[in-house]
């Protein structure tokens, strides 16, 4: 089984359409590649009903689209027996997590994947965002300590590009302290190798360390990147020891043969 449980659902020109049309693309690149299921993950911050939680311009400005309309559209796609999932990209908030977990509350999701792209609203993924006002080892200790906050609340199922402070190769000097983490999956992303840093998420090391399951994920952003150097995925997994990979169903997680 190979999965990609980790896309936004976009035209080829990287415009979000939330339609069954737009969806159908992201299906048929997965056929072509050997993928077996995809599950669609837009950010949080683009739809209206989750305004009440956002103050920065950049997810303001983004925060226009309908959330019925994105899960209605995956939802009928799952009716028709196409192989998706229906999921969602949430970011962490801090102390309003809960107050989020609200707003997602009464949709069926199959997963929800959590990503700290922000703490105190400065970026981890953009610069200067945090950098400019901490040490390289501080950046990655409060990123780590928001990541296993945000997989300890219960709210997520997935952590999304797991050591995302890589992004820009700047690590701590010495071995670094992975979190201690418990319920959640790991996605092993390609995302990554078109970074700044080059690499997969996460290195081998945090995988070893974690010892919790995987899923796969391109991070897609347009539908002719689904499954998008997948070779260098699954060689991460099976380097890293693993034999299996998590599919999802309404929030319940299995493993199956990897591969
Ligand atoms: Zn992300
Ligand atoms: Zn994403």
């Amino acid at each position: 089984m190979i999965v990609d449980y980790h896309m936004h659902l976009r035209d080829p020109d990287e415009r979000i359409v939330h339609s069954l049309e737009a969806l159908e693309r992201f299906v048929e690149t997965a056929a072509a590649r050997g993928v077996d299921e995809i599950g669609f993950t837009e950010h949080v911050y683009y739809f209206g009903q989750t305004r009440a939680l956002w103050s920065l311009p950049y997810q303001l400005e983004r925060c226009v689209y309908d959330l019925d309309e994105y899960v209605g559209t995956i939802v009928e796609a799952k009716r028709q027996g196409l192989p998706v999932k229906l999921g969602l990209e949430v970011d962490y908030v801090g102390d309003r997590q809960d107050e989020l977990a609200a707003v997602l509350e009464s949709y069926p999701w199959d997963y929800l994947l959590g990503s700290v792209h922000w703490i105190d609203g400065l970026a981890i993924d953009q610069e200067p965002g945090l950098w400019g006002v901490e040490s390289v080892a501080g950046v990655w200790r409060r990123y780590f300590a928001s990541l296993a906050e945000l997989a300890s609340s219960g709210h997520v199922d997935v952590l999304a590009h797991p050591d995302l402070a890589k992004i820009f190769g700047k690590r701590p000097e010495g071995a670094i302290d992975y979190p201690r983490l418990e319920g959640v999956a790991l996605e092993i992303s390609t995302n990554g190798l078109y970074k700044p840093v080059g690499e997969l998420y996460p290195d081998i090391e945090f995988l070893q360390a974690a010892r919790l399951p995987i899923t796969l994920a391109s991070d897609a952003h347009v539908p002719q990147n689904v499954g998008r150097d997948f070779d260098r995925a699954l060689d991460l997994a099976r380097a890293a020891g693993y034999d299996t990979v998590t599919v999802f169903e309404s929030r319940r997680a299995r493993q199956e043969p990897l591969g």
